[in-house]
Formats: C-alpha cells, structure tokens, sequence
C-alpha cells in the first residue's frame, strides 16, 4: 500500500499509512475504484519544512529549553514570533539558540527532494533559520516563503500567485491541522506527511506512508 485515503471517523485512523494489512478505518486508493480525485500530470509540490520534509522537533524544542521554557508548555507548527510571544521570551534570543544544523530530513525525504523539479516550500518558521536550514541541506526550492512573507500564519494563496499556479496545479504536504487547513483554504490538494509520527490522519486526507508516495499524488 503506497498510501490510504481516511474515508471516516474511527479511533483506527492515526494508524492510516503506516500499517500495510491494515485497513480499519482506511481504504487503499491504489486499490479502489471509486476513488476520483485528479490525478493531472506534473502537480507542483508546494511542501511545509518542520516535521515534514525535516525531523526537527528535537532542534525547536532545544532552543525553547535553552531559554528556561518547560517542555511542557512547547507545541509545533506555529508562527515563530507569535510562539515566542506566548512564551515570553525574545525572538531573536530563540533565532539564537536555535541549531540550523541539528535538525535531518525524514528517511526518503532526500531522495524525495532529488525527484522534484518543481517544488516550493512554505513554512512558518522564521526566515533566518529556514534559509539556513536549505542552504545547510543544499536545497534549491523554486520559491520559499517563511514567516516573514506572511501577516500572520502562512497561507498558500500568495504562493500560489506567485509561481502562476491555479489550486489544481499544485499540492501542499504537511503533517499539521494548520497544514491541512491552509490547504483547504486555498482549494489545494493536500497530502498528510505519514511518516511524521505526530501527524495525525483527519477524515479526507491523503496520508502518505513514504516521502516517495508524494510522486503518485503528483502524478508523475
Ligand atoms: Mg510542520
């Protein structure tokens, strides 16, 4: 099974993707026939950073903790300077303590990025550590937008504006609510980064169990 297709509610769905003889809760798109999503060649793959294409919650949480914040007052997939507002703290003290080389890509995810020649990131992370992240990476993105090219959280809109992109020419992969509702907002096709293990399957979504999965939701 390349990925599933969460059809309903059920308690089985945060295994959607990850368990091949599984299908509780879950149905296989490569086996069904009433799937009729579009499947038009070449979409763009427009891709969120943390937790997606990268493992970096142990680098987020580092910084936050080098700052005296309790792990337990610490989530992800937020805007950065609004995050360290709640937690009172100084941005550029978190710019700071933040490791731009601690963080790796998810198993695949280098692979992933090698297959794509079209593909953009758009992320909620502060821009300083974002570049340096893909410069580390050697990662060349036709675009990428970073909190800074948003009033408030990311959005996909002005991403899709400026590649020239109509919603159906592109998908956005995340493994946040926020992922899913940007997508949602903006008429994207969005596609669940399963191998995230705190990405969690909401009814509707595609959840992909390997970053090469993101090639057939492509369409290539
Ligand atoms: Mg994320």
């Amino acid at each position: 099974m390349a990925f599933d297709f969460v059809f309903n509610h059920s308690e089985t769905l945060a295994i959607a993707g990850r368990t091949a003889d599984s299908h509780c809760g879950v149905r296989s798109v490569c086996d069904s026939d009433w799937y009729r999503a579009p499947m038009s060649t070449g979409r763009f793959a427009i891709c969120d950073l943390d937790g997606t294409l990268i493992d970096s919650d142990a680098a987020l949480v580092e910084a936050f903790i080098t700052l005296g914040v309790p792990r337990s007052s610490i989530s992800f997939g937020h805007v950065i300077a609004e995050e360290c507002e709640r937690l009172g703290i100084s941005l550029d003290a978190y710019i700071d303590a933040y490791d731009t080389a601690a963080a790796q890509p998810f198993p695949g995810v280098v692979e992933l990025i090698e297959s794509l020649d079209r593909w953009a990131i758009c992320s909620n992370k502060h821009v300083v550590s974002g570049r340096a992240e893909l410069e580390r990476l050697g990662w060349t993105p036709r675009r990428s937008m970073f909190a800074d090219a948003f009033d408030g959280p990311k959005r996909l809109g002005p991403m899709l504006e400026e590649l020239s992109l109509q919603p159906s020419d592109a998908v956005f992969l995340g493994d946040t609510d926020h992922d899913r509702a940007c997508a949602s907002e903006a008429g994207v096709t969005f596609a669940l980064a399963g191998w995230n293990p705190r990405a969690v399957p909401r009814t509707g979504d595609i959840v992909l169990e390997r970053p090469q999965d993101l090639l057939e939701i492509l369409g290539r």
